[in-house]
């Protein structure tokens, strides 16, 4: 462990810190699910002058250097570039964060009713500690797409005059038997339902009528959101603990907030992107869908749209030699942005001690992530971590480098291996968490700023 950076912070260090991590709480609070974030960054970027690459293609208009386009795909995930004034196939700086955070999905048939107590059914996404979903507020997100094609927004249990919903717990004095059993299996997956109401409709026709409870909460959809039972066959409905994010510490030196892996990444890579918009190399921040459940399907980070976002890049700058993509892509250097298991002194026997991130310590590299003998890590070559070295030091960046955890403790990965594999030189860079995956989870907020500023440093000097 190195020395606490912030007695190496000056007032107007502060200053900005302080800047950027009340506009990041802002922004997390208000993006908990990655179509939320993808929204939300959009509207940053055409702040900033950003146009829909999609409005080049058809109106067949080439790029040139200073331009500054995003491609949305599906709105849950985005890629956005500046086009540097050196030719696009010496290579793209490019920042890779991930939208998507661990939490519960409805499933597909999600509503029934059981003595009287209506609920929804899930399922999980991600890897969560199921017994640490009980017993909180919890909060709808998502969007149900009718049959015409209309989409319902859904935010419920954020404003602080909606209702929360939640899942219960057993009460101790009847846990005996329950409390015997490992932690995976105190509350099991299928029991992650959602209590979310008793008040059954009041039907004049017939005393008898079944499900009363269930059909008055269809009742509030239908009057509230024009939804029908069978609309949630086409819906994608999170279920997210409810409430805003929080300055975390009597000396408010951290962040409590959802979903932190990864949008504390996510945030700060989006925003030194933005506020570097004059660059020699093209520039490119990733914001990608489907990190937690392997990088798959078409939002994911295998998918091909960024490769085919490359592609149309390459060919409206005139570049429509085979070669192109290839040249590209082996030229560029990439922060794989995703944050790390900080150390923890609560459970430092899966920690080792020397190869640890730590709070405060600055924003965090990892050369390798991956589990047992390296299995399924990218290992970024030295020759890479050394120009970064030397990037960081130059621009004044706390840094530190670190495996993620004990050798044979666990293991874990990001989307660093996808572009690895296609040759270009990854490095994982991120900030250090507490509670990872947990409900709530901590960061440091002088990490957050270091974070920023190597995001920064990173996109000018590399
Ligand atoms: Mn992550
Ligand atoms: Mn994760």
């Amino acid at each position: 462990m190195k020395d606490n950076i912030w007695s190496k912070y000056e007032d107007n260090d502060l200053v900005k810190l302080n800047e950027i991590c009340d506009e990041y709480r802002d922004f997390i609070s208000r993006s908990k699910i990655e179509r939320e974030v993808v929204c939300n960054s959009v509207k940053m970027a055409e702040a900033c002058g950003f146009i829909n690459l999609d409005k080049y293609i058809k109106d067949n208009e080439m790029l040139k250097p200073g331009d500054k386009v995003y491609v949305n795909n599906r709105g849950k995930s985005l890629a956005l570039f500046v086009i540097g004034k050196k030719d696009i196939t010496e290579g793209v700086n490019i920042l890779g964060a991930h939208v998507d955070s661990p939490r519960l999905d409805l499933k597909a048939n999600p509503l029934y009713e059981d003595t009287d107590f209506a609920y929804f059914d899930t399922h999980y996404y991600g890897g969560i500690k199921k017994y640490q979903w009980v017993t909180l507020p919890l909060a709808l997100h998502g969007v149900v797409v009718k049959k015409n094609g209309d989409v319902v927004n859904v935010v419920i249990g954020e404003e602080e005059s909606d209702p929360v919903i939640g899942i219960t717990d057993l009460l101790p004095h009847l846990g005996r038997e329950q409390m015997k059993k490992e932690a995976t299996k105190v509350v099991e997956g299928e029991k992650l339902d959602v209590l979310i109401g008793s008040m059954p409709l009041v039907s004049e026709e017939d005393d008898k009528e079944k499900d009363l409870v269930k059909k008055n909460i269809l009742n509030i959809l239908k009057n509230k959101y024009d939804i029908e039972e069978d609309d949630f066959l086409s819906a994608e409905i999170e279920v997210v603990p409810a409430g805003r994010a929080r300055d975390f510490g009597l000396d408010r030196s951290m962040v409590m907030a959802y979903g932190q892996d990864d949008k504390v990444c996510a945030y700060t890579s989006l925003r030194a992107f933005l506020d570097v918009l004059d660059v020699d190399r093209t520039t490119s921040c990733i914001l990608v869908d489907k990190e937690e459940i392997g990088s798959v399907g078409a939002t994911g980070m295998e998918s091909s749209f960024y490769e085919n976002a490359i592609l149309e890049i390459c060919s409206l700058l005139g570049h429509n030699e085979v070669t192109a993509l290839s040249r590209t892509l082996s030229n560029s250097y990439m922060l794989s942005s995703d944050v790390n298991a900080a150390y923890d002194p609560l459970y430092a026997d899966v920690m080792d001690k020397r190869n640890s991130s730590y709070f405060n310590n600055g924003v965090v590299f990892c050369k390798y992530t991956g589990s047992g003998g390296k299995y399924s890590s990218n290992d970024a070559d030295a020759e890479y971590v050394a120009k970064l070295r030397k990037i960081m030091d130059e621009n004044n960046v706390f840094f530190q480098i670190s495996e993620l955890g004990k050798v044979d403790a666990g293991g874990g990965g990001t989307i660093a291996y996808i572009l690895a594999n296609k040759n270009v030189n990854v490095i994982d860079c991120g900030v250090g968490v507490l509670s990872m995956h947990a409900p709530w989870e901590v960061t440091s907020k002088a990490d957050i700023y270091e974070a920023y500023k190597c995001y920064i440093a990173f996109l000018k000097d590399a």
